[in-house]
């Protein structure tokens, strides 16, 4: 049987969450990429796999988490995301 839930459902909800979502590069609710974006604060909203999940302070954080400005934990610096990543990938 052919989903269609899978093909509308992707378009009006939240979309797949992408491996630099899930790696904390970019925001898990509009998609911002943070390495393309250093003036976008990110906060972290929850957990995966043990990596931190990011979304931008403000809306982005609410709708992940409840609050604006996320949980009260700080991110990772960049750099450490990005070699998180790179290693996840290799
Ligand atoms: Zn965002």
């Amino acid at each position: 049987m052919y989903s269609q839930d899978a093909i509308s459902g992707r378009r009006r909800g939240r979309p797949e969450p992408t491996a630099e979502m899930l790696s904390g590069l970019a925001c898990l609710i509009c998609g911002t990429d943070y390495r393309g974006a250093p003036d976008t604060e990110a906060v972290v909203v929850s957990h995966r796999d043990d990596k931190q999940q990011l979304a931008c302070h403000g809306t982005c954080a609410r709708m992940a988490s409840g609050s604006v400005t996320g949980l009260d934990e700080a991110p990772l610096p960049m750099d450490e995301r990005l070699r998180r990543h790179r290693t996840d990938r290799a």
